[in-house]
Parts: C-alpha cells; structure tokens; sequence
C-alpha cells in the first residue's frame, strides 16, 4: 500500500470525515489500492447492522431515511447512510439539498452519508456498494442505511445483502402497488406506509395487510409522526436476523488451502519435476499405512503440495490413478476446529466420508468430505496444531 493511501486508512479508522470519503473513493475505484483499503478494513472484522430502504420513487425514502438517521444519531448511534441513485452519474458526499440540510443538524458528527451513482463506481453499484459498507463498519458506524429506489433487478441485488429490508409505499399508489407487490415484495422484511398525513394512507395499509397478514405501520416522514416506534421495530425484526449473523459468525473457519493431493505412480520420478524444474524443495517423505499410501509434502508458498503414492492396490490413490491417471487427487482445507467443522456440515447435510476425524500425514487431524456433495471434487479437511 502507498505511503498516502496507509494514511487514510489509520485517520479513517481514527474518524476523520474526509479520509473515510477518501477510502471509500478508493474502494469504488477498484484497482490495487482500493483492494488494499478494503482488506485492511476487512481485517478490522467489525460488523454493521445493515438496514435497506428502498420503494418507488418519490415515496418519500430520503426524507425517511432522514428522520431515521437522525433519529439514531440522537441514540448516540454512529449512522452510516449510503444513498444508491443508478440515474444519477454523481458520486460523493452531499449532493442532495435534504443531505446537506441534515448535516446542518446537531447529530452531524453522528451521521455520514454518501451518495453513489453510476459514474464513481467502476466495478458496478453492487460491488461499489459492499464496499462502501465495509469501510463503514470497519470506521465505527452501526447501523448502515442502504437507500435505493426499488425499481430495477441491480437494485434489488444491492440491497438483497442488508440484514433487514424496509420498503417503502404510499397512499394512493394504485397501480404502483402491484409493482411493489411483484418486484420487491420478496425481499421486504418490513413493510411501512409512508405520508400518513395524506388521505388514504389507512386505505393503503390495510390493503397491504391484507396480503402480509401483518401489521403495517403508518409514518410521516415529512412531519416525523411514527418515527422512533418504527426505529424500535426494525430494530426488533433485525433481531432475529443479527442471531442468524452471529451465530454465523462462530461457525467454521477455512484458514487457508492447506495442501493439494496428486496422485501419482512414482513419487521419485515425479520430484524431478517439482525440485529441478520448479525449484521447490521436499519437506519429508512418509508413509500413512492406515491410508495405503506414501506422501512427500513439498511446501509452495503459504500452503504446500502432497504428492501421493500408493502402496497396496486396494487404496484410495491406487483405484484414484487407476480410474483417473495420474492427477489432482484432493484438496484439503485447514479449519481451526475439525470437530465442529465436521458438526456442522452434518448439519448441513453434506455427505461425509469420515464421520470423525483420523490422522493423516504430518499428525494432521484429517477427515473427507464426498465429491457429491462438493461438485466432483474430493475435499479434505485438515487440523494442525
Ligand atoms: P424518494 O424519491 O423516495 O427519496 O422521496 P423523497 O424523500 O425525495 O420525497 C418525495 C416527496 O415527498 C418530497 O416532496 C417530500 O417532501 C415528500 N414527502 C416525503 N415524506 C412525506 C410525508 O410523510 N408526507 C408528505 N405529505 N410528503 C412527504
């Protein structure tokens, strides 16, 4: 990473308004830069409540997101707000008149905001906008409101990632109604009538209703009516949702590709190849009785390469080459926990070749996972201490 770039990381992760900006410019970017500030705000593992808003146009999804920002911001919270308009070619801070009379607001030191069109991301909205949300979170802000009007698919994607998705209607939307109901209905957690100062907006819920068969909550964003009982709410539905993250958070861990097995008819004929023309060194020969074969681990960069060589014709490697001709034999994925990685791929109902773990080459705490359940690819899981 440059020297420059370094430094927007360290005062964007310390707070500083325009390094964040910065960042987030660089990460919509792409390019070499952008994926170092990504990675670095990746390896901060902080994680955002992240709230989607989207609706048709005009439905009033700014000035909401508005009043739920403030709203937060005034719950001490540090609000994050990523506004998606794909029609418009801008891209940056406040563009919109609403935004820059927000941050005229006592809760301005709580709440950014960023605004994303079609021209500052490079990689595409989505991409663009997931990393958005990465510096975000790794710079302290919880929740994230994503807004973006739920017209087009590219829109849906974006906001499909958010942990709990609030669209957004109105009263007398008519038609509109069976475009929400088609397009973003899916995808909604929480449904809200917004400008219940207007008539009609009971008519508009209660229609609403009567498809969800739930409560739909009447607001105004104009007026701030209904405002902190729908900040509670969303705040309960994504309850359940943040259970799900965070019991995610806790499951399996594939560190690193630990070795790629290749079978092959004659380990000292084969390490020729590997030693004289690749320049890789042997690490040890071994053999596994239990697994019918002879290893010779040859270490490549950070993970290493196992070559396999049968010794009895009724082992694995042997009906492998036997079947197949010398090759890529398996690949094998180190986990911190073998036991629970084993758990909860039964739970998930993967196919398993070892139901509890034996040990492989090396000491190695080793188990198998079948190619039926992986797409034809013979997967191993390996513990080291
Ligand atoms: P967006 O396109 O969905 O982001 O909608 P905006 O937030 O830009 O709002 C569209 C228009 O509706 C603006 O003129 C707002 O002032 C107005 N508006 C937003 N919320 C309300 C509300 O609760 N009541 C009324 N009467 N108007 C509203």
């Amino acid at each position: 990473m440059s020297p420059d770039t370094d430094d927007w990381v360290k005062r964007a992760l310390a707070g500083d308004r325009r390094s964040i900006s910065r960042c987030v410019t660089l990460v919509e970017n792409g390019g070499p830069e952008g994926r170092n500030v990504l990675r670095e705000m990746r390896a901060k593992g902080k994680t955002a409540l992240k709230i989607g808003i989207t609706g048709p146009p005009g439905s009033g999804k700014s000035t909401l997101v508005n009043r739920l920002a403030t709203s937060l911001a005034e719950q001490h919270k540090q609000v994050g707000i990523i506004a998606i308009d794909p029609s418009s070619p801008f891209t940056g801070g406040a563009i919109l008149g609403d935004r820059v009379r927000m941050d005229a607001s006592p809760q301005e030191n709580n709440i950014f905001f960023r605004s994303m069109g079609s021209r500052g991301a490079v990689g595409g909205l989505s991409d663009a906008c997931a990393g958005a949300v990465f510096v975000l979170e790794a710079c302290g802000f919880d929740p994230i409101l994503i807004e973006t009007v739920g017209v087009g698919q590219a829109e849906i994607e974006i906001i499909r990632h958010s942990d709990i998705v609030v669209v957004v209607a109105v009263p007398g939307l008519g038609d509109d109604i069976q475009t929400i109901k088609a397009g973003i209905m899916e995808i909604g957690d929480l449904f809200v009538v917004n400008k219940c100062d207007l008539p009609g907006a009971d008519r508009a819920a209660h229609e609403l209703e009567s498809t969800l068969h739930e409560k739909v909550p009447l607001v105004s964003a104009a007026e701030g009516t209904g405002i902190e009982e729908l900040v509670s709410l969303i705040y309960e539905k994504a309850g359940d949702t943040r259970k799900r993250i965070e019991k995610g958070a806790d499951s399996m861990e594939c560190k690193k590709i630990d070795h790629i097995g290749i079978a092959v008819n004659s380990i000292e004929e084969r390490l020729k190849f590997y030693e004289e023309i690749l320049g890789l060194h042997l690490e040890g020969v071994e053999t596994v009785e239990a697994q019918k074969v002879k290893t010779a681990f040859i270490p490549c960069g950070d993970s290493e390469l196992e070559l396999l060589e049968s010794t009895a014709d009724d082992g694995a490697v042997a009906r492998f080459i036997e079947k197949n001709g010398e090759g890529i034999q398996h690949i094998a994925l180190q986990v911190d926990d073998i036991e629970q990685a084993l758990e909860e791929l039964r739970e998930k109902g993967v196919r398993l070749i070892d139901e509890t773990p034996r040990i492989g080459a090396g000491g190695a705490r080793i188990a198998f996972v079948h190619p039926k359940s992986t797409g034809g690819v013979l997967l191993e899981l390996c513990e080291r201490d």
